[in-house]
Order: structure tokens, then C-alpha cells, then sequence
């Protein structure tokens, strides 16, 4: 097995601090400074969106124009260059037809802006001299990447010793498209995907069922979730593939950047503290509430939420209960976008509720840090996890997670037990309304012995979510892909 230093190419569409809309951005952000700090020499690539300022962030042309093929004929791509630490270079793939909108996802085109983010990634290494032993894929953007490796770069002999690992952050978010993608990505000639189990597959183009089944080893982000997502209750209809591809199947748990999400140092909080200046927090709490309109009182319970506003994050359920929730001495502050059904839901109890009740509807990272560092509890009572870093993030900063114990959150939160005093947080099993509102009522119970709580504070502020133990487990999961890839036939 080879020992050095690895040559990994982690493509992501999106990465902190140039373009986020959820935990993708964050891990994309992190695992590579992890990566990094092992020793392990790790690039990663990104489309340059509209919204990306060279000037802001100082970036640099690393390859001027060159060609990239697309369909029969070759668009253009450039490269700049920007930083995620010092020795951690991000490639940004250029091109204003593609990129230069406002946005980063929603757009009728997706499909071919992301087949040219991923050939343009790949052909620039030819530019760039620099022979990746892995290139690491991360959700459907990317999963096209171990098809094209597997097919039209086989013989390539550049790509020869480059295995790909790809990893699932969400299941349900598949990128399926019609047959013109193939063309699009020049695969056509190698066709549709069949499975016994399957039959829907042979009829539309899944990029995460390619990334799945070309990948020389997939992860998802928890333990829990890489077992659940092999039923078909998790599956999204691709577990069949999942279970045929179980060997090659892990789950490595995302870890959080322990330097940007640090309350000793956090320069957006009201008062900065640590486990051993618990006291101090309060201040937070005090600036949230008076920020939100809530009444300012330091005794109420203050419980957040910092969301996407969709199904799969257990608004559904709790929209059934807040209620009854908000008859009882507490508070709640909401920040998140998504489906307007939430939108309203929200809108319609801070109204009902006024000083009880916050909400803010907008993408704030400022306001979410306060929201963490400020909140008693932070609640996540999602259907499904993949891993979550909402808990994780709360639990470093104080703020006790009450969470459905699925995915990522059953692996992170353990639910408190008062008699023996074991535990991190609060968490329910069945996905309903009167679990989740147990839940809550037993963590307001505990919130009323000060000592109780304190000592769940410093547990989940003094855990180890870092990056560290989980990018050791990420460079396991590399040499296991390069195993596999060097163990099949090649053309000589
Ligand atoms: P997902 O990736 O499914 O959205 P995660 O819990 O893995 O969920 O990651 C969500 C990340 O996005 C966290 O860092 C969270 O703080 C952040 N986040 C979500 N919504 C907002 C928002 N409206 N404003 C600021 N940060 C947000």
C-alpha cells in the first residue's frame, strides 16, 4: 500500500467562504484544510459564479483559455486560482455564458453548466501538469466525473492512476435529466443504465446513479445514514444499486472547521466565551432576544432553528405542534429560506406570537452564529439526516440539540438520561408530532436545573466534532480507491 502523501482533486459546486447553500459548502470548505494539515497535497475546483468577486477574493489566473469538449464542438474555459488556507488552492472553472447569473442552482441549463464544470476541472489538469491519484466527487454536480473515468478517459494515459471516490451528501437531490445529457457529456455512445430493480432508470439519465455505480469506492456522510439509505424507505428508489454496491459503501462523519466555528474567538457574537466562561454566554442570549424582538429575559428557554425550510428537515410535524409549544414559557427564533408553505407557517406564529416567536427569512451567517451562540436549544427534527452540522455547530457553542435520531443526528446526539446522567441533548424516535413535543417538554424540564444543564453544555462544547479523526477515515477511504482502481484490468 502506498504511504506518501496523496494528490487529491476535490470538485465541489459549492465551497466556504465563496458560495454556500448548505453543508456541501461547509464540508468542501473544511475537509481539505484537514486533508492539508495530514500532510496530503489537496486541490479543489468550483465553478466562478457571478457572485464570486476575483477582487474580494484576491484570485489569480492559473491556466488562461483552452478548449473543453461539449456535445460535437469545444466551448472555452479559464482558470483563476483563489485560496482556502495557504496551501490549499481553489480552482475556479471560468466561463460567463455558464456562470455569470446571479444564482447558483435552479437554472434550466444545470445539467450542461455542471458536465462543463466537471470536463473543464479534468481537462485542466492536462494544463496544470498535476496527476491527481484521486479525484473526489461530491453529490450529482460531480457524479458524472467516475462515469467519464470509467468510459471516455479509460485509455487516457494521464488519468491512468487516478481513482475516484464519490461521496453522497444528499440522497435526495439526484440531478435526473432526458437523454440529451449523454449527448451533452459525450457519452452517448455508451447509453442509458439498466437494473433489474430498476426500470426507471433506463429512461432518464440519474447523475447520482452514475456516481454510484462508476465510483471506484462511495461514502455517505454518517454511519447511520450509509445503513439506512440500502432500504427503501431511505433509499430514493436507487437502493437496489445501493445494495449492490454495499462493499464498496462507507460512512465517514462530516466534521465542523473548529476554527471558524469557535465562540472563544467568533468576532460575530456579542460576547465571546468558552466552556470554562460559561457565565459570559448570556450576553448572547440577551443581544439575540433584543435582535429578534423576543422579550429580553435571560430565564425564558430560547430554542433555535437555522434551516433550509423544506420536508425533509421535520417542519411538517412541527408546524403541527408549535402551538401547543408556544402556550408553554419558552421562545423560539427560526432562520432559514425554502418552500414558501414555511415561509407562511413561520410568518403566520412570529405574528400570532409577538415577543415569543422570531423568524427571519433570508441567508444570514452572521445571524446564524449569534443564533448558535445565543439559543438555550437548537432543534432539528428532521426526517432524514445524511449527517446534519447544524447539532454540531450548536453543540460547540453551548446550545443543547434536540433532534429526531436519524442519520447523522443519531450518531452525534445521545438523548439525555437523568437518572444516570449520560447523554448530550434531546432526541425522539418515531417521525410525529407528540414524539417531538416530548422531546421539548424534557428538555424544558432539564433547562430548570441550572447545574443539569450546565453540565450538557460543557459535554457538547468539550466533544470532538473536528475534522480530525474524519479526515484520517477520508484518506483510508482513498487508498481503498486506489486499490480497487489498480486492481482492474487495464489496456496496455
Ligand atoms: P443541509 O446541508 O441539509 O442544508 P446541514 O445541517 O448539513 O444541512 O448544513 C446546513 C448549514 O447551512 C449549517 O452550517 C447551517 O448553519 C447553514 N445554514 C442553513 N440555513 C441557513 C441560513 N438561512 N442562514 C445561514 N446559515 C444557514
Amino acid at each position: 500500500m502506498k504511504h506518501e502523501p496523496l494528490k487529491v482533486l476535490l470538485l465541489s459546486a459549492e465551497v466556504v467562504p465563496f458560495a454556500k447553500t448548505g453543508g456541501l459548502a461547509d464540508v468542501a470548505g473544511s475537509l481539505p484544510k484537514a486533508l492539508r494539515a495530514l500532510g496530503h497535497d489537496v486541490r479543489v475546483a468550483m465553478p466562478r459564479y457571478g457572485r464570486i468577486s476575483p477582487d474580494k477574493f484576491e484570485l489569480t489566473e492559473a491556466v488562461p483559455r483552452f478548449p473543453v469538449p461539449m456535445e460535437k464542438q469545444m466551448e472555452e474555459a479559464s482558470i483563476l486560482q483563489g485560496l482556502i488556507a495557504p496551501d490549499v488552492p481553489v480552482y475556479m472553472v471560468e466561463n460567463p455564458k455558464y456562470y455569470d447569473r446571479d444564482g447558483i442552482y435552479m437554472y434550466p441549463d444545470d445539467a450542461e453548466r455542471f458536465i462543463f464544470f466537471c470536463r473543464s476541472a479534468l481537462e485542466m489538469l492536462h494544463h496544470l501538469e498535476w496527476q491527481p491519484d484521486v479525484i473526489h466527487c461530491n453529490d450529482w454536480h460531480t457524479a458524472i466525473v467516475p462515469n467519464w473515468l470509467k468510459t471516455v478517459y479509460k485509455d487516457d494515459p494521464f488519468f491512468r492512476h487516478t481513482a475516484s471516490v464519490y461521496t453522497i451528501h444528499n440522497l435526495a437531490y439526484q440531478g435526473v435529466f432526458g437523454y440529451r445529457v449523454l449527448e451533452i457529456a459525450g457519452i452517448a455512445e455508451y447509453g442509458f443504465m439498466y437494473h433489474t430493480e430498476m426500470a426507471d432508470l433506463a429512461e432518464v439519465v440519474d447523475f447520482m446513479a452514475r456516481g454510484i455505480y462508476f465510483a471506484d469506492v462511495l461514502n455517505t456522510v454518517s454511519e447511520t445514514y450509509a445503513q439506512e439509505i440500502l432500504s427503501p424507505q431511505f433509499g430514493e428508489k436507487l437502493d437496489p444499486l445501493l445494495r449492490d454496491r454495499r462493499e464498496r459503501l462507507f460512512g465517514v462523519l462530516n466534521g465542523i472547521d473548529y476554527e471558524v466555528m469557535n465562540p472563544a474567538t467568533d468576532k460575530y457574537i456579542a460576547q465571546n466565551f468558552d466552556a470554562g466562561h460559561l457565565d459570559a454566554r448570556v450576553k448572547n442570549k440577551l443581544a439575540l432576544q433584543q435582535e429578534a424582538n423576543l422579550k429580553v429575559d435571560a430565564a425564558t428557554p430560547l430554542i433555535g432553528i437555522i434551516s433550509r425550510l423544506t420536508d425533509q428537515k421535520g417542519f411538517d410535524i412541527l408546524g403541527d405542534t408549535i402551538d401547543h409549544l408556544l402556550d408553554m414559557n419558552l421562545q423560539f427564533v427560526v432562520l432559514g429560506t425554502g418552500d414558501p408553505h414555511y415561509h407562511e407557517l413561520f410568518s403566520r406564529v412570529a405574528q400570532a406570537y409577538p415577543g415569543k416567536a422570531a423568524i427571519f427569512l433570508t441567508f444570514n451567517a452572521e445571524l446564524a452564529q449569534k443564533i448558535y451562540a445565543g439559543t438555550d436549544m437548537f432543534l432539528m427534527p428532521s426526517r432524514f439526516e445524511p449527517c446534519g452540522l447544524g447539532q454540531m455547530i450548536a453543540m460547540r457553542y453551548g446550545s443543547v440539540p434536540i433532534v429526531r435520531a436519524t442519520g447523522g443526528l443519531a450518531d452525534t446526539v445521545k438523548d439525555f438520561e437523568p437518572r444516570t446522567g449520560e447523554g448530550n441533548g434531546f432526541s425522539f424516535v418515531p417521525y410525529d408530532r407528540w414524539a417531538l413535543f416530548a422531546a421539548i417538554v424534557r428538555a424544558m424540564e432539564s433547562y430548570k436545573y441550572q447545574d443539569t444543564w450546565h453540565k450538557l453544555q460543557v459535554r457538547g462544547m468539550t466533544a470532538d466534532f473536528s475534522w480530525s479523526a474524519s479526515a484520517k477515515k477520508y484518506v483510508e477511504l482513498y487508498r481503498r480507491a486506489m486499490e480497487y482502481h489498480e486492481a482492474e484490468p487495464k489496456r496496455e
